[in-house]
């Protein structure tokens, strides 16, 4: 790593006010802090976002969930207000993730198998950062694009609570990501189903399996359904095309178990 300063201001006014310059964020330091040792990133200043009270805690209020942007994973686990949303944190890594990686962190970084992306797009989440609010449906751009500007600190995440929700990720076993992660929310007005580690583009929502489900909410309304290899990842984990077949099986799976 670099030499570099810290500072750890304790509310977010203080924070923006410490950036500027080659400073940037840090939430949990799960992504960033490897990013750092490999030498891939080098600020000359980090600004802790651990102490700040404001960015921590889950609360609810009607059916909105809204958790604190530096709230750690562990914590949304523990909570259960929103249930899939709270199996999905106690899958992410390991307990040394989840007891230092923020949801604030993961939406932030928009990795393109990361599990909170997944949720919030297919939850209908707004991004509440130090200057606006934004729709999930806008926040992610694709490949660890979002649409915070330079600086801009995601200081909570609401969460409306569907009617029935689920997320089933086929798990990379070395990472603990997903190699493809889909998650399902049942509304009154409507399914939402968004899909993580599968796409080129990142995060995304299956409309196809949205039309179907929320006309039949049941995985054999999936069955006519087909999924296209086209613009999918292929890795060494897997093919363009077994990432395809998954999508559909993940989906299926969320429904059952939803
Ligand atoms: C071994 C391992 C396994 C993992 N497994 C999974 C998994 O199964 N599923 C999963 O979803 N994730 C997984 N992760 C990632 C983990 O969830 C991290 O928490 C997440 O990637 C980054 O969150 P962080 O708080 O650590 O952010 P950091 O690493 O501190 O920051 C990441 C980026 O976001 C910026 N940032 C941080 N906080 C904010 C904020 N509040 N507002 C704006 N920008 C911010 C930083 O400047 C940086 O650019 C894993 C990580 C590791 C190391």
């Amino acid at each position: 790593m670099y030499e570099l300063e810290i500072e750890r201001p304790t509310t977010v006014a203080d924070a923006v006010s410490a950036l500027g310059g080659e400073a940037q964020l840090l939430g949990g330091g799960q992504t960033l802090i490897p990013t750092l040792k490999q030498r891939l990133a080098d600020p000359e200043k980090l600004v802790s976002l651990s102490g700040i009270a404001d960015m921590q805690g889950i609360s609810a209020s009607g059916d909105t969930v809204e958790i604190g942007g530096g709230t750690i994973h562990a914590d949304v686990a523990a909570d259960g207000t929103y249930a899939a949303l709270s199996e999905l944190a106690s899958h992410i890594g390991d307990p040394a993730v989840r007891n230092r990686g923020t949801i604030g962190g993961s939406i932030a970084n928009n990795d393109p198998a990361a599990c909170y992306p997944a949720a919030a797009l297919g939850s209908g989440a707004t991004i509440v950062t130090n200057k606006r609010e934004i729709a999930a449906d806008d926040f992610f751009q694709g490949l660890f694009e979002t649409a915070l500007a330079e600086g801009e600190i995601v200081t909570a995440v609401k969460f409306p609570m569907p009617q029935q929700a689920k997320y089933i990720k086929f798990v990379q076993p070395a990472s603990r990501f997903a190699l493809v992660g889909v998650f399902v929310a049942k509304f009154a007005d409507g399914v939402r189903v968004a899909v993580t580690g599968a796409s080129n583009d990142g995060v995304y929502r299956w409309s196809e399996a949205e039309a179907a489900l929320s006309a039949d909410f049941s995985a054999s309304a999936l069955e006519g359904l087909t999924v296209s290899s086209d613009d999918m990842v292929t890795d060494l984990h897997g093919s363009a095309e077994y990432r395809a077949h998954l999508v559909k099986v993940m989906t299926a799976r969320a429904v059952n178990a939803a």
